[in-house]
C-alpha cells in the first residue's frame, strides 16, 4: 500500500505494509480524503499541535475491507466516514459529554499513527460511521468539515433571527454560512479578500458580501446588517480578524473563533469588558454535530459540488497541498486511483 507522509518541506508518497486491524478496529480502503487548512499549517510546520513528520487525512470516506472480531456491526463492503477525534473516554471532559475536549485527545490524521491519505488504513471501529446510501462520495466528504461550524453554532447559542457576520469565505466560512442559515440566522454578511470567494458566498445564500481588505470593514459589515452583529464567526483567526470581529459585535454579542488559530493575539480588552463581549473558542465536534451535518448535506438546498473545486490522485498528494496554499480553491480532495480517470 501507499501512504502520504508529510516531512518538513516535502510531501512524500511512501510504500508501507498493509496495517493489521486490531480486534476493535477495521481496515478501510480510502475513496476520498479532504485536504484541510490544518494540513497546510502542519505541512508548513506552523500547526502548534501537529509535529512533523505526520500522516495526514482526517476527512475520510472509505469502504471497509476487513473488521476485527470486536468491531461491532461493521461489515466489509460498507461505506464509512471517520470521526477523527479519538478520545480517552476516561477524563473529566470525556465523562461529561465533551469528548472533543478530551485531555488525552488523539486525532486520526493529525499526529496519530495513521491517516486516511493512503490506499488503506486501520482505525477504531467505534469511530467509523455508516454513510447514507444515497450520498455521493463528495457529499460524504463534507460531513466532517461541516460538523465543525455546526458545533460552533451550537456553542454560539440561539441564532434565531440573529444578525450574523462571517469572516472568511473559505471552506469553513462557506460551511459556517450554511450552518448559520440552518440555525435560523436572519441576516448574514460574509467577507473575503478574494472576489471569487465572495461570489460563491453570495451564491450560497449570504445576504451581502464585503471585501475583507477594506479598512472600514466593521463599519461596512454593520451597514449591510443594518446594525451591529449579534454573532461574529471568525473563520480566519488572525489577530487582525479577531480585532475586526470584536469591533463589529454588538454590546453583549458573541465572537466565535472557529478558524484554525496558529498564533496568539492581543485583543481590545477594555471593549471586551465594558461591552460585555463574549469570545468563544470552537474546536471540532461531537457525533451530534456529524448527525446534523449529515442532515444538512442530505437536504435539497445543499450542493456538494459547489464546495469541491479540485481533485488529485493519491500519487499527486504534493500537488494537492500546493493547490491549497494558493488560497483560491475551496475544498480539495485526494481521490483513490480507482475513482479517477
Ligand atoms: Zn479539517
Ligand atoms: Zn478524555
Amino acid at each position: 500500500m501507499r501512504r502520504v507522509v508529510v516531512y518538513p518541506g516535502r510531501i512524500a508518497v511512501e510504500t508501507a505494509d498493509i496495517p493489521a486491524p486490531g480486534p476493535d478496529e477495521a481496515l478501510v480502503r480510502t475513496i476520498v480524503t479532504g485536504v484541510c487548512g490544518s494540513d497546510l499549517h502542519a505541512a508548513r510546520g506552523r500547526h502548534p499541535f501537529v509535529p512533523l513528520p505526520y500522516r495526514p487525512g482526517h476527512e475520510v470516506v472509505g469502504v471497509i475491507e476487513a473488521a476485527g472480531s470486536a468491531a461491532g456491526a461493521h461489515k466489509p463492503g460498507q461505506r464509512v466516514i471517520v470521526e477523527p477525534d479519538l478520545p480517552c473516554w476516561a477524563c473529566k471532559m470525556c465523562t461529561s459529554g465533551r469528548e472533543n475536549l478530551c485531555e488525552n485527545l488523539q486525532f486520526f490524521g493529525c499526529g496519530y499513527k495513521e491517516g486516511g491519505m493512503a490506499d488503506v488504513f486501520s482505525a477504531p471501529a467505534a469511530r467509523l460511521h455508516k454513510i447514507p446510501k444515497d450520498f455521493t462520495d463528495y457529499q460524504a466528504a463534507l460531513i466532517e468539515p461541516l460538523a465543525t461550524p455546526v458545533h460552533a453554532m451550537r456553542l454560539a447559542g440561539d441564532l434565531t433571527g440573529a444578525k450574523v457576520a462571517i469572516l472568511g469565505s473559505g471552506t469553513i466560512g462557506l460551511l459556517a454560512l450554511t450552518a448559520a442559515r440552518r440555525a435560523g440566522a436572519a441576516t448574514i454578511v460574509s467577507t473575503d479578500p478574494l472576489a471569487s470567494k465572495r461570489e460563491l458566498a453570495l451564491a450560497l445564500g449570504a445576504d451581502a458580501v464585503i471585501d475583507a481588505g477594506r479598512d472600514d470593514l466593521a463599519k461596512a459589515v454593520r451597514g449591510e446588517l443594518g446594525e451591529s452583529a449579534d454573532f461574529v464567526f471568525d473563520c480566519v483567526a488572525y489577530e487582525a480578524t479577531l480585532a475586526q470581529a470584536i469591533e463589529m459585535a454588538v454590546k453583549g454579542g458573541t465572537v466565535v473563533v472557529l478558524g484554525g488559530a496558529r498564533k496568539s493575539a492581543s485583543v481590545d480588552l477594555p471593549v471586551i469588558q465594558e461591552f460585555q463581549v463574549r469570545i468563544q473558542g470552537a474546536a471540532t465536534y461531537r457525533w451530534e454535530d456529524f448527525d446534523d451535518a449529515t442532515a444538512i448535506i442530505g437536504g435539497d438546498a445543499f450542493d456538494a459540488n459547489r464546495f469541491i473545486t479540485a481533485t488529485f490522485p493519491l500519487s499527486s498528494a504534493a500537488a494537492a497541498f500546493a493547490a491549497i496554499s494558493s488560497g483560491a480553491e475551496v475544498k480539495i480532495l485526494v481521490v483513490a486511483d480507482s475513482r479517477t480517470g
